[in-house]
C-alpha cells in the first residue's frame, strides 16, 4: 500500500492526463480509544484488519471490473482509494458501493484476541474535474467532505454533490461570520434550570448558547458549534460562556442566593488545550466565586478522542475545585473505563435513554447502580412526560432537567422562576404543568 506521497503522485499522473477520477479518504474511527481501553496491540491489529477488510472487497470487485483500483495508507488511522473512469464506467458509485459493503461487514464484530470490537468508519468521496481542478484541494475537498459524514454512531460515508458542496461553503462562510459573533454581541447565553427530585427546587441550570444572526437567524448550537470546534474559535466562545456564568453567578450573589450552580458546556478542543484549567483558575478567581458553584459539563464523545494529557487537564480542573459531569452519559466507547481513571461528580443520563424510561426501564436502573456504585450524582436530561419524571422519583436519580420542568430562557425568566421557587408546590403533582409555567 503506498503513502501519502505516493497518491500525490499517482493522482499527479493522473491529472496531466486528463483522466477523470474519484478519490475516497476513509478513516477507521476510535482508534485511539481502541488504543487506550485495549492497549496498542490491539488497536495495531483493528487498524491491520480494517485494511484487510477493504483490500479484500476491492480485489472482489477488481476480479470484476477493476483493473487496479489504487489503496494508500495516508495518515496513522486513514486510507485514501483511487479509482478511474478507466476501472469503472461510474467511479462514484463503485466508491459509494465499497463503502456500503465495508459497512454491512462492521455491522459484525471483530475478534481481537480476548475482544469483540467494533469498528466504525466515516468516508468522504470526491470527483476530479467536478469539484476541484488540482490535486491539493481535491485532497483537502475529500478530508472536509469526510469529516462533515462523520456521525456520533455507525459508519458513514458522504459523495460531494451539488448540496453538500453548497453546505461546506456555508460552513465556510458561517466560520468566518463567527469570527465577528461575540464582538457583534450576536451570541447569547439562555438558562435551562436543573432540578433537585428529593429537594423538590430548582438546584442549577445549564448554560446553553445561542447565536442570533443579523441575516441567517438563529442558528442552532448544533450546526454551528461543530464549526466552531473545527476552526478552533470554540476556546473563545467557551470561555465567552463562562464569563457570562460567572457574571450571573455574581449578579445572584448580591440578591443573597450563594447556592445556585451553573453547569457549563466544554467541547473535546477545550480539552486538548492546556490553557484551559488556568483560565478557567483565573475567571473564577476573578469574579470571586466558589469553584464548587461551576460545573462543567464533557461529553464521552470528546473522552474518546482524548489523550493521557487531556484526561490529566480534567483532574487539573478537578484540583481547581470545579464540579465534571459526564455529559451525553452512555452514547460513546468504553464508558466504563472513564468511571475509574477520571473524577468524575455526575453522570448526565443521555436523553435517547430518558425517552426509554417507560419501555425500557433496565438502561436506566443500570446507569443508577453504576453511579452508586462509583459514588456519582445522577442528572437525567431530556425529562418531557409526567410519567418519565415519575419514575425518576422513584428509582431515586438525583436530578432531571428537560422540557416538562423548564425550556431553556432567558436570564430574567430564570430570575422570575427562582423566586417563585418559595411558593412552589411539589414538582411531578400537578401533572402536566411545569413549575416554570406555574403562577
Ligand atoms: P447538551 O449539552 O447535551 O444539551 C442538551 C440539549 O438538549 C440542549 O440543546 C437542550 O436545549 C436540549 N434539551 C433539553 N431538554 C430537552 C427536552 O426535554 N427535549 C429535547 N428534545 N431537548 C431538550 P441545544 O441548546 O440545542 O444544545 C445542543 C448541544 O450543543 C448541547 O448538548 C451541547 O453539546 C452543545 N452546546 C450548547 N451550548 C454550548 C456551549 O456553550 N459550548 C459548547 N462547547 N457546546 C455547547
Ligand atoms: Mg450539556
Ligand atoms: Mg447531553
Amino acid at each position: 500500500m503506498g503513502n501519502r506521497a505516493a497518491l500525490a503522485r499517482h493522482l499527479h499522473g493522473l491529472t496531466s492526463q486528463g483522466q477523470g477520477f474519484v478519490l475516497t479518504q476513509l478513516k477507521l474511527l476510535q482508534l485511539s480509544a481502541i488504543n487506550r481501553t485495549f492497549g496498542n496491540r490491539v488497536g495495531d491489529e483493528a487498524l491491520q484488519l480494517f485494511g484487510q477488510l477493504l483490500t479484500e472487497i476491492l480485489s472482489h470487485h477488481a476480479s470484476q471490473q477493476l483493473a487496479r483500483p489504487t489503496l494508500a495508507r495516508v495518515g496513522s488511522d486513514e486510507f485514501a482509494l483511487t479509482l478511474t473512469e478507466q476501472q469503472a464506467a461510474q467511479p462514484a458509485q463503485l466508491a459509494t458501493q465499497l463503502c456500503e459493503q465495508l459497512a454491512e461487514r462492521l455491522k459484525l464484530p471483530i475478534n481481537l484476541g480476548s475482544y469483540e470490537l467494533y469498528l466504525r468508519f466515516s468516508a468522504g468521496i470526491v470527483s476530479y474535474p467536478l469539484v476541484a481542478d488540482n490535486v491539493e484541494e481535491l485532497m483537502q475537498a475529500a478530508s472536509q467532505t469526510r469529516h462533515h459524514a462523520q456521525r456520533r454512531h455507525g459508519s458513514h460515508w458522504l459523495q460531494l454533490d451539488g448540496a453538500t458542496a453548497a453546505r461546506l461553503r456555508e460552513d465556510k462562510w458561517l466560520e468566518a461570520e463567527l469570527g465577528f459573533a461575540i464582538a457583534m454581541r450576536q451570541l447569547f447565553v439562555v438558562f435551562q434550570p436543573q432540578y433537585d427530585l428529593q429537594a423538590q427546587r430548582i438546584c442549577g441550570a445549564e448554560l446553553l448558547l445561542r447565536w442570533q444572526h443579523p441575516e441567517f437567524g438563529l442558528v442552532p448550537p448544533d450546526r454551528f458549534i461543530a464549526i466552531a470546534e473545527h476552526s478552533g474559535q470554540i476556546l473563545d466562545i467557551d470561555l465567552w460562556v463562562l464569563e457570562q456564568a460567572c457574571l450571573f453567578l455574581a449578579r445572584l450573589a448580591r440578591t443573597g442566593c450563594e447556592e445556585f450552580r451553573l453547569a457549563i458546556n466544554a467541547s473535546a478542543t477545550e480539552l486538548s488545550n492546556p490553557h484551559y484549567p488556568r483560565q478557567v483558575e483565573l475567571m473564577l478567581k476573578r469574579h470571586r466565586l466558589p469553584p464548587e458553584r461551576i460545573g462543567i459539563e464533557i461529553t464521552e464523545t470528546a473522552l474518546v478522542e482524548l489523550d493521557d494529557v487531556a484526561r490529566n487537564m480534567v483532574r487539573t480542573l478537578k484540583q481547581i475545585g470545579v464540579e465534571i459531569a459526564l455529559d451525553d452519559f452512555g452514547t460513546g466507547y468504553a464508558s466504563l473505563s472513564h468511571l475509574t481513571t477520571l473524577p468524575l461528580d455526575t453522570l448526565k443520563i443521555d436523553r435517547s435513554y430518558t425517552v426509554q424510561l417507560e419501555s425500557n426501564p433496565k438502561l436506566v436502573d443500570s446507569i443508577l447502580q453504576l453511579a452508586e456504585a462509583f459514588n456519582l450524582s445522577v442528572i437525567a436530561e431530556g425529562v418531557e412526560t409526567p410519567q418519565q419524571l415519575r419514575l425518576l422519583q422513584e428509582k431515586g436519580c438525583d436530578m432531571a432537567q428537560g422540557y416538562l420542568l423548564a425550556r431553556p430562557m432567558r436570564e430574567e425568566q430564570l430570575l422570575v422562576l427562582l423566586e417563585q421557587e418559595n411558593k412552589v408546590v411539589p414538582i411531578g403533582s400537578t401533572g402536566q404543568h411545569s413549575p416554570g409555567h406555574r403562577h
